[in-house]
């Protein structure tokens, strides 16, 4: 198998050159060129033939190619379409903020979880992503806005928590001066409640933000949209969001697509209310986008207004948001891998 080396750090490239009979000082030259975007271990001229012969045959450099972009005339949104080395296909989003560039970045060529209102979840599962296919999609998405990205969003296909230690790796490196130096506290990674990993990751004690993917406040209704939760039962899934938050003493916050006449009632509003009761959190309401075959209608303004209002009076913190890019279905839970090749 050849080796990832676009997923490794200064330490880890020096300790693979020199465990390959390579001067240590080479490292700091592969990585200022991996830094410069170079395509093919030709182009770094300044290593010896030698050595560029043996990164050829044992190592590659990972990539993730913008080949379609669709641009919101709503909000100048921006879907795109990577091709990774292997030719599978993932989706990313460029949103403009008043603070700047954010980016919505793919963990997975697809998702496992299946959750019945979400497009990838339907899309089935090929493979998860590495950490340098994570930070070759915000370096691609920067290179193509000409401007710096400042936030990172792990809210793409997949869900981040299944590919744990690749997750991990990229928010170390791509957070470090190894690579493109953009700080923990401007990523946050999003969850369907995969427990254990959840209290792993508490552990780590890192600065990034969390997000839950909680839309439903008892486990009859969360079990119908959220297969996951059969294993992961709501109950588990709270004690390790208490335990995060104890860790790390930050703030999560809980995703609740409102779905009408699912999961959007004053009753639903009240158990929502009673299940984060004390708890340092915010709850982002998200009226459901639209997902071919899904069956699911946003719930009605008022239905919307009511919610948040049950949610403030209880005295947990809730906004509703404004969706991005759905005149190119690039708003949450409509990004998916069904691509052929002819469809570029
Ligand atoms: N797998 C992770 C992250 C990717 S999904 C997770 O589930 O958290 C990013 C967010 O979009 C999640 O909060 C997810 O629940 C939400 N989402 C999925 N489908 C949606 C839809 N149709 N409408 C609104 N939000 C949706
Ligand atoms: Fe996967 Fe997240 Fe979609 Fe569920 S909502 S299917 S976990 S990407």
């Amino acid at each position: 198998m050849l080796t990832d080396i676009k997923s490794m750090n200064l330490a880890e490239i020096s300790a693979y050159l020199t465990d390959n009979g390579f001067e240590k000082f080479r490292a700091k030259q592969v990585l200022s060129w991996i830094k410069q975007d170079a395509a093919s271990f030709d182009e770094m001229t300044n290593l010896p033939a030698k050595l560029r012969d043996f990164l050829k045959e044992n190592a590659y450099l990972a990539k993730a190619q913008i080949v379609r972009v669709q641009r919101s005339k709503i909000d100048a949104t921006e879907k795109f379409l990577f091709e990774l080395s292997d030719g599978e296909f993932v989706e990313g989003v460029l949103m403009r903020y008043h603070h700047g560039l954010s980016v919505c970045i793919s963990t997975q060529v697809g998702c496992k979880m299946g959750c019945t209102f979400c497009a990838t979840g339907k899309s089935g599962f090929s493979r998860s992503l590495t950490a340098s296919e994570m930070i070759a999609q915000i370096r691609s998405a920067e290179l193509h806005a000409g401007e710096r990205i400042s936030n990172v969003v792990l809210m793409g296909m997949g869900e981040p928590f299944d590919n744990y230690d690749n997750v991990i790796r990229f928010l170390r490196l791509v957070s470090s001066e190894d690579s493109l130096h953009i700080g923990m506290r401007h990523i946050t990674i999003s969850t369907c409640g995969i427990v254990p990993r959840m209290r792993d990751f508490a552990d780590l004690e890192l600065q990034c933000g969390l997000s839950v993917s909680l839309h439903a406040p008892d486990d009859r209704s969360r079990s119908r949209t959220m297969p996951i939760n059969r294993r992961y039962p709501i109950s588990q899934v709270i004690e390790a969001c208490q335990y995060y938050i104890k860790k790390t003493n930050r703030r999560i916050t809980f995703e609740y697509a409102l779905i009408s006449g699912e999961n959007d009632s004053d009753d639903h509003a009240h158990r929502l209310a009673a299940l984060l009761t004390g708890m340092l959190c915010h709850v982002n309401l998200i009226p459901v986008n639209n997902v071919t075959g899904a069956g699911y209608q946003k719930s009605t303004l008022k239905r919307q207004n009511a919610f948040v209002n049950i949610l403030s009076a209880a005295g947990i913190n809730a906004t509703v948001r404004r969706t991005l890019g759905s005149d190119i279905d690039a708003s949450c839970g409509q990004l998916k891998r069904n691509f052929m090749k002819g469809d570029v």
